[in-house]
């Protein structure tokens, strides 16, 4: 089938590249003429583990290609997906519409023939309706059908999760546009992942939903670490206690730093908006966005801590300042907030991450960036490990021992093990330990 993507970021060239492998023909659209540049000369302008190749073959096999013109390759498509960015909109926490609405009207000047418009971006409840409103009032002679098909798939492990998903959701009642949905995830049958087909409204709030839900659980355990710390407990073994219990389940139970990323900070932001819209509040969720506000700067006051209270005049080496491993996304980092907070108290900063180092140049002042984890932390006050990236999984203890000023290390993510540690004479705090 031919299809087209609008918006070629984190999940508008990983969903392109994927049904392109699945032998669809694909024009990946963005309107950023660099990243489009790039694209067509081969470079992948994201970090996403075996994303590179997966492009390239695409690329070699004609059916994936790419275009800053939406007119000529909307024209030819049995559907168009719009993956383009909602963010949080500025002042009220709203998902800011600007972009999906833009691409809706760019759409629809070009449309011929039947075509499904598809949501793919996280968009509130509602915006469905307002997508098909916009495409008539443009075109009012167009035939289509606009459907939710929200997406799931995780950063650092994105091709995986889109190629062999716990299910696949689409929301809409028109059955040729659903039809049309049918055909393109047909592949995805060969492994048995659900197509679960609901309401369009059902489909856009299952997203936010499945969000405030995993958001809650990583914030529930987080306070129950800082609980074990009071009373003495060890919240891995807590949360192993929990875990095996089929009804609660294992994932999703790592305390640490705080959840940060491109999607749960703006997403349950918007859903507090949504539900206050329709006056049904959602009393837990506000709990979590505001345990997790500040459990961000609270982990720079623990590595203050852990360091002897005072940092002003010190050093301290951050280790990992992408969100999570295995990307280099740094919107809503929890390094973010943590090394403010260590400036604010007078620290600078040293700081390694395998992937995010050019991104986070962008977010944060007065740095210093190095090419690895050890010569980051030569010469430092404290060690603290922001993100659990594999490569920090097994440092030589003794090394950091003989490089550190001070031998206070800080793990944020609960990688290492307090005796093991210790043994090499380091002072060792964790999260909930
Ligand atoms: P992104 O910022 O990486 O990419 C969005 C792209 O859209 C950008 O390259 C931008 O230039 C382009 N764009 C914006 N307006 C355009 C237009 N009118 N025409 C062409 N291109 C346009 O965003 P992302 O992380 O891929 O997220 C996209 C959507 O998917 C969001 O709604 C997000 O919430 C959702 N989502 C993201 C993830 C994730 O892990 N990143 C996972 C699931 C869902």
């Amino acid at each position: 089938m031919k299809l087209v993507m609008i918006g070629s970021g984190y999940v508008g060239l990983v969903s392109g590249a994927c049904f392109a492998d699945f032998g669809h023909e694909v024009v990946c659209v963005d309107k950023d003429e660099t990243k489009i540049a790039a694209l067509q000369s081969g470079k992948i302008p994201i970090f996403e583990p075996g994303l590179d190749h997966l492009v390239a073959t695409g690329a070699a096999s004609g059916r994936l290609t790419f275009t800053t013109e939406i007119g000529s390759a909307v024209a030819d498509a049995h559907a168009v997906f719009i993956a383009v960015g909602t963010p949080s909109r500025r002042g009220d926490g709203h998902a800011d519409m600007v972009y999906v609405y833009a691409a809706a009207r760019e759409i629809a000047a070009s449309l011929s023939g039947f075509t499904v418009i598809v949501n793919k971006s996280t968009v509130p409840v509602g915006t469905g309706d307002e997508v098909e409103r916009i495409i008539r009032e443009v075109n009012p002679a167009a035939e289509f059908a606009v459907v939710s098909n929200p997406e799931f798939l995780r950063e650092g492990a994105a091709i995986d999760d889109f190629k062999r998903p716990d299910r696949v959701v689409i929301g809409g009642d028109d059955e040729r546009g659903l039809a049309v949905m049918r055909q393109i995830y047909r592949p995805l049958a060969l492994g048995r992942s659900p197509l679960i087909e609901m309401s369009r409204r059902g489909a856009e709030l299952t997203k936010y939903a499945g969000n405030a839900f995993l958001a809650t659980k990583i914030t529930f355990i987080n306070e129950m670490a800082d609980l074990c710390e009071k009373v003495g407990a060890d919240v891995l073994e807590v949360a192993r206690g929990i875990g095996l219990d089929n009804r609660i389940g294992s994932k999703f139970l790592h305390a640490g730093p705080g959840y940060g990323g491109s999607c749960f900070p703006k997403d349950t932001l918007a859903l507090l908006k949504t539900a206050d819209d329709y006056d049904a509040p959602i009393r837990i969720v506000e709990a979590v966005v505001a345990a997790n506000d500040r459990r961000k700067r609270l982990m720079g006051r623990k590595v203050i801590e852990a360091a002897g209270g005072d940092l002003r005049g010190r050093t301290v080496a951050i280790l990992g300042l992408a969100f999570k491993p295995n990307t280099d996304d740094m919107r809503e980092s929890p390094a973010i907030a943590i090394i403010q907070t260590l400036q604010d108290g007078g620290a600078s900063i040293h700081a390694y991450d395998p992937q995010s180092i050019e991104q986070a140049r962008g977010v944060l002042h007065d740095v210093d960036y190095f090419t690895d984890a050890y010569s980051a932390m030569a010469g430092c006050d404290a060690l603290v490990i922001a993100t659990e990236w594999d490569e920090f999984r097994a440092l030589d203890l003794g090394r950091i021992k003989t490089l550190l000023r001070e031998p206070v290390l800080v793990d944020l993510r609960n990688i290492y093990d307090r005796a093991a540690v210790e043994q090499h004479g380091l002072r060792y705090t964790a999260v909930g330990r």
